[in-house]
């Protein structure tokens, strides 16, 4: 088993991901979060890792006198977390939220880490430049979020070149089926009750505006080498069917499962080996399985993605930067929900220019979009 680095160890996935690590004997050399020390030094004692990081400084100097009785090294700030995740271990798990989580993922390349990605912000911002150094290091990349797990493993034993399309399964969300004038009242309350997953406030907000389906639609992109045309975004109600492929020969193939995230993140730290049985799935239990097209219209975000990586360049950094914020002040009650969509379809609008850019482009990009939004709602 490689030893393993937990970024956003706090998180919906960091815990899932230390309970994987628990059921399989995995060693934990490196933990880190934003400001829960708490949480941190409670899994700092039971996985004993060589190094934690705190993104706050405040909880990680707190965090620092209660584990002053341990050899185990506290890091703070932006730097801290890279300290841990270019640190001692073999495959970092990032799963920090937002673009915040691009620059550790990118600095654990660089240091030769293989990487299970959960933040797909990361390759939704950055996605160009992960994937030239992942080439350039020759590490692995394995995907964590649960639709690309499932078109990742659909496609094992498929030879190059025969994957024709792609089919991204949905949950559509709490607001699946409502009208215009229903979503204009909905609170952050009911967006934040997802039908089938329990997740992180942000993506359960992307979830429900249909965004996360979008910044998927992105993170398939990069993931698979496929064009946006080739990728068929269904709403699958049960969450059961976590994503399928298409094979040149007409062959449908796809991975099942119950909605549990514990099984792509195992599978992204046991490639190309299978773990452990969560919870079992019964069919019969299950007994249908139903597959409709998303409203495009009403849930714009999942277009504006499509249309953000068709023009390629710094586009996908603009929307998602604009989303980022928009979710942010729906959640602090500033916005309703419906005026996400507007926001970021507006920030389309503002044309970033260059195709070859920078990982300074893309701060400058995500900060252009985040004061553009605010002064938009000041304004
Ligand atoms: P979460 O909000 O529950 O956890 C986020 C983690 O990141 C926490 O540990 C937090 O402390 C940490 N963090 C936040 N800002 C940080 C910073 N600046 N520096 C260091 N750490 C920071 O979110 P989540 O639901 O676990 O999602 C994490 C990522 O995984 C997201 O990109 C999300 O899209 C993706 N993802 C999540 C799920 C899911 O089921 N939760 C499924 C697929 C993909
Ligand atoms: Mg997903």
């Amino acid at each position: 088993m490689k030893d393993l680095i937990v970024l956003g160890s706090t998180g919906s996935i960091g815990t899932q991901t230390l309970t994987v690590a628990r059921k399989l004997g995995i060693r934990i050399t490196g933990l880190a979060a934003g400001s829960n020390y708490k949480l941190l030094e409670e899994q700092a004692r039971e996985f004993m890792p060589k190094s934690v990081a705190m993104f706050d400084e405040n909880a990680a100097k707190k965090l620092k006198i209660a584990l002053s009785d341990t050899d185990i090294k506290v890091f703070s700030g932006k730097d801290g977390i890279n300290a841990v995740a270019t640190g001692d271990g073999d495959i970092v798990l990032c799963a920090i939220v937002g673009i915040a989580g691009l620059d550790s993922t990118l600095k654990a390349i660089e240091a030769g880490k293989d990487i299970a990605l959960a933040n797909k912000e990361t390759l939704v911002t950055g996605g160009r430049l992960v994937k030239q150094k992942i080439k350039e290091k020759k590490v692995k990349l394995l995907p964590v979020d649960s639709e690309h797990s499932a078109i990742f493993q659909s496609l094992q034993g498929a030879p190059a070149g025969s994957l024709k399309k792609i089919l991204l399964t949905a949950s559509g969300g709490p607001f699946f089926g409502k009208t215009y004038n229903e979503l204009k009242s909905v609170t952050v309350k009911d967006a934040l009750n997802h039908p089938n997953w329990s997740m992180g406030s942000k993506i359960t907000i992307d979830s429900a505006t249909l965004m996360n389906k979008g910044l998927e639609v992105i993170e398939a992109v990069h993931l698979f080498d496929v064009s946006p045309e080739q990728i068929e975004v269904l709403v699958h109600r049960q969450s059961i069917l976590h994503s399928a492929v298409e094979l040149s020969d007409g062959a449908v193939i796809a991975e099942l499962g119950t909605p549990d995230m514990k099984v792509p993140i195992q599978y992204a730290l046991t490639y190309p080996d299978r773990g452990v049985t969560f919870e079992h799935l019964s069919l019969t239990d299950i007994k249908t399985l139903t597959f409709e097209k998303p409203d495009m219209k009403l849930f714009k975000c999942l277009p504006i993605c499509i249309e953000a990586i068709r023009r390629g360049g710094l586009y996908p950094t603009m929307i998602n930067g604009a989303n980022e914020e928009a979710v942010s002040l729906f959640l602090n009650g500033k916005i309703g929900f419906l005026q996400i969509a507007e926001i970021i379809e507006k920030s389309l609008d503002l044309s970033p220019v260059k195709n070859d850019f920078t990982l300074e482009d893309v701060y400058e990009t995500d900060k252009f979009a985040r004061e553009t939004v605010r002064n938009l709602i000041k304004g």
